[in-house]
């Protein structure tokens, strides 16, 4: 053919996109790469997403195809585009297709996004009409999962609908070729949503809010403040006074608190980096990064090691850019985040320094995210609300996460990320509803090829969660579509999750165990489908036999899985109680070590015969390291009379557990404030330089069995020799690690299988995760480890809901 016949060529294309494409500003984009291309055609919105048609010479169009995906805008997740061809029509216009009725049902919803840039620039701009706007936003940023009441995406159906726009925003939401077309929460100060601050007794503080609250933070005040998906706690985070005094009233002894840092610099000067880490807190996703800190950044005495620097000389100091101890006692991490919404970047600039910003709540009772609610609850907490009257639909904690190894890891996936679907590898045969953990809970529903996990839910243990969980799942359902005919839950009997499927009619329920439903969770984390084994170490799941599993070998895949090691079990001593007491469980493990402790671990001729520890003790023989029996005098005889009879004391071969009783063991804590705190202090304590290790035996099976009574015996052995606290810490570490290693090499040997999925909470512990995976790397094993879905019970879900997919499957 000769060259002049190919000048006029036209071709026409219909394209449809898949994912995460309406209420993003994907039209305007389309509409605008069209016109730059001198393409002719349409764009539209349908149930499936986003469709097109385009005509134009060849060329044109391949480009237009090749932006599609390259230049999308940044709120755009693409799963999917798909091109045919079409007659050419002649057409050489191109127009914007009014949405088919009910046509959004289907598509997906966005998570929550931080301010662009271009909001930002407008807000700083004193000519701009928004300059100083706290509630500026477009389809490239905004509130988007937290403020949608129902489907479609519309603005009629979120908590804008009481806002009639004004002329202005109107036309901007109007024009195709405007960064606010179809944005639904548009807005401005002539017809959005206003500040107020308010007393605790709802009264109206005169004034501007936000200056007015800034200077409240400044004085040292508590300050509620309204957010995307609740409301926070803010206090001056180098105010020793404030953070102290926002922790009692929260009653929250220990639990480190969250910091807002204005921007990058800001958190680089109190945290160390890498890109990662900075990339993750920059992230249009603003999670909670959980970066080191840096010497002399207002780092508290780490426990043992550096007790008595806390509050040493800082309270008062104000905000020096500096962050007060009483923030993360006993922590080598500071968990930042950047503003993430203009209200933020505003609050932020007018108090010049960093605060904290914790979530609003009592001790571990759910954000409160309503108005009257806040008032309520943070009424005897907070002195002052910094509050707007656009309403929050869905109760959304922040996120948490953490770069480790260059690579993002979740442990929280809240906002910013949900409702965001996960591709799974094997699509559900059927609508999948799968109930979560107990603690820490996700639900997740699941249809086709995608997993869509809820948004934080909490510790399923009191009603207000239960009933966010209820009422989320009914959200969920209707806002993607889908009605679940098989539904996954724990193996637990009494779990209320449990409770909960079981009350559900006209569908097939599936029970999986829980640490089946960690590795599992891992292995759709990284579009695998095993077989592999398995490394679940966490607190506590109910097993297969009735006991309390933690510390578990699976070979496992999808469907199924084999105990095929675990540690060796050991009584938990008044059930619940051991969990709160870790000192319960350094008696169990103690006794279960040297039985008749602490007899058998004295130097001969040391000990007086048929002793009990008091007596011991008060005789001033105990050898260092077994002051927690001293500790716990009172109790500790009837404790080991507990475990010895198995009476309340049900068996656990839980890894948490053995962290716990070697905390414990070593003085780190006897109580516990917060779930797993006494291994995040142990993690904490640890001496980084030390390599050298514990040793426990591998007792042969199936199942094998890991010795932990070995471990313990080794720490109180280099306690009683008066090693340091800090370096038994890192050895127990090093301990675990290399008995991980074994166990899997052990394994390897046996079963043929190279890859290892580590999962369980666990592996939050960094120093341990870090040494498992680069010592099985090491060995020649590939190895799994999370980076979607949060490694700890935040990740059952997904885990559940593939197991009861891939079952479904193979029954179909
Ligand atoms: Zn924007
Ligand atoms: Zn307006």
């Amino acid at each position: 053919m000769g060259q002049t016949g190919r000048v006029s060529q036209r071709i026409r294309m219909a394209v449809r996109v898949e994912g995460i494409v309406q209420g993003v500003g994907f039209r305007p984009f389309v509409y605008a790469l069209a016109a730059r291309l001198g393409l002719g055609g349409l764009v539209g919105n349908d149930v499936d997403g986003v469709f097109a048609e385009v005509e134009g010479a060849p060329a044109a169009v391949k480009e237009f195809l090749l932006s599609l995906e390259r230049d999308a805008p940044p709120l755009a997740r693409i799963e999917r585009v798909t091109a045919a061809p079409l007659v050419p029509d002649g057409c050489t216009v191109f127009a914007i297709a009014p949405s088919e009725p009910g046509g959004t049902r289907r598509a997906l919803v966005s998570a929550d996004t931080a301010t662009c840039a271009d909001c930002l620039a407008e807000l700083a701009d004193p000519a701009d009409r928004r300059y100083g706007y706290p509630f500026i936003n477009c389809t490239n940023c905004g509130p988007r999962f937290t403020i949608i009441r129902d489907v479609p995406y519309d603005r009629p159906l979120t908590t804008m609908a009481s806002f009639a726009m004004c002329g202005q925003c109107a036309a901007e939401y109007h024009d195709p070729a405007d960064r606010r077309f179809h944005a639904q929460p548009v807005c401005c100060p002539a017809c959005g949503p206003r500040l107020s601050l308010l007393r605790p007794d709802g009264t109206v503080v005169p004034g501007d809010p936000l200056t007015a609250a800034a200077g409240l933070l400044r004085r040292g005040q508590v300050v509620a403040v309204k957010g995307l998906g609740g409301y926070h706690l803010a206090a001056d985070a180098a105010s020793e006074a404030a953070a102290a005094a926002l922790r009692s009233r929260k009653h929250r002894e220990d639990k480190p608190f969250a910091v807002m840092v204005a921007d990058i610099d800001a958190a680089g000067r109190l945290c160390e980096m890498d890109a990662a880490g900075a990339a993750l807190l920059a992230s249009a996703r603003r999670p909670i990064v959980l970066l080191a800190r840096r010497p002399g950044a207002g780092l508290a005495g780490a426990g043992l090691a550096g007790a008595g620097l806390a509050g040493a000389g800082l309270a008062g100091a104000g905000l020096a850019g500096t962050v007060a101890a009483a923030v993360a006692p006993r922590n080598r991490e500071l968990g930042l985040m950047l503003p993430y919404t203009p209200l933020h970047h505003l609050l932020l600039r007018e108090v010049a320094g960093p605060i904290v910003l914790t979530s609003g709540n009592v001790s571990d009772e759910p954000i409160a995210y309503t108005d009257a609610d806040a008032l309520k609850r943070l009424g005897g907490i907070a002195d002052a609300f910094l509050t707007h009257d656009r309403g929050i639909h869905v109760r959304t904690d922040d996120s948490v996460a953490r770069a480790v190894r260059g690579r993002q890891t979740l442990i929280r996936r809240s906002r910013g990320y949900a409702p965001e679907p996960l591709g799974v590898r094997t699509a559900f045969r059927r609508p999948v509803l799968a109930c979560g953990a107990e603690l820490k809970n996700t639900f997740c529903l699941a249809k086709e090829g995608r997993a869509f996990i809820s948004q934080h839910i909490g510790d399923l243990e009191n009603y207000e969660t239960l009933r966010s969980f209820t009422k989320g799942i009914e959200h969920f359902k209707r806002l993607f579509d889908i009605t679940p005919e098989l539904v996954a839950h724990d193996l637990h009997p009494d779990y209320l999750s449990t409770t909960y499927a079981a009350g559900l009619s006209g569908v097939d329920l599936t029970a999986v165990q829980h640490h089946h439903a960690h590795i599992a969770s891992c292995l759709a984390d990284n579009g695998a489908d095993g077989p592999v084994i398995g490394v679940a170490f966490d607190g506590t799941g109910y097993g297969a036999d009735g006991t309390i599993w933690g510390g578990e070998f699976l070979v496992a895949d999808l469907a199924g899985f084999e105990r095929a090691g675990h540690l060796s079990p050991v009584p938990m001593p008044g059930g619940s109680a051991a969990i709160r007491q870790p000192w319960r469980m350094a008696a169990a493990y103690l006794d279960a070590a040297a039985p008749g402790f602490p007899a058998g671990l004295v130097p001969a001729g040391v000990a007086p015969a048929g002793l009990v520890p008091a007596g011991l003790v008060s005789a001033g023989l105990a050898p260092a390291g077994l002051d927690v029996a001293r500790r716990n005098e009172a109790d500790w005889d009837a404790v080991i009379q507990l475990a010895r009879r198995g009476v309340n004391a049900p068996l656990t071969s839980s890894a948490g557990r053995l962290f716990d009783a070697v905390a414990a063991i070593i003085g780190v804590r006897d109580v516990i404030n917060y779930e797993g705190q006494a291994a995040v202090e142990l993690e904490q304590l640890a001496d980084p330089a030390e390599r050298g290790s514990y040793r426990a035996r591998i007792l042969p099976g199936p199942p094998l069995q890991v010795a932990g009574t070995d471990l313990v015996l080794a720490v109180v052995e280099d306690l009683a020799a008066g090693t340091d606290p800090a370096v038994v810490a890192a050895r127990f570490h090093h301990g675990v690690a290399a008995v991980i290693e074994e166990c899997c090499t052990v394994l390897r040997d046996e079963r043929g299988l190279t890859v290892v999925a580590l999962s369980g909470g666990v592996f939050q512990n960094l120093m341990l995760g870090t040494e498992v995976a680069a010592r099985l790397a090491a060995r020649g094993f590939e190895v799994l480890v999370h980076s979607r879905v949060p490694c700890n019970d935040g990740g059952i879900s997904l885990g559940q809901a593939v197991v009861a997919g891939v079952r479904d499957a193979a029954r179909g």
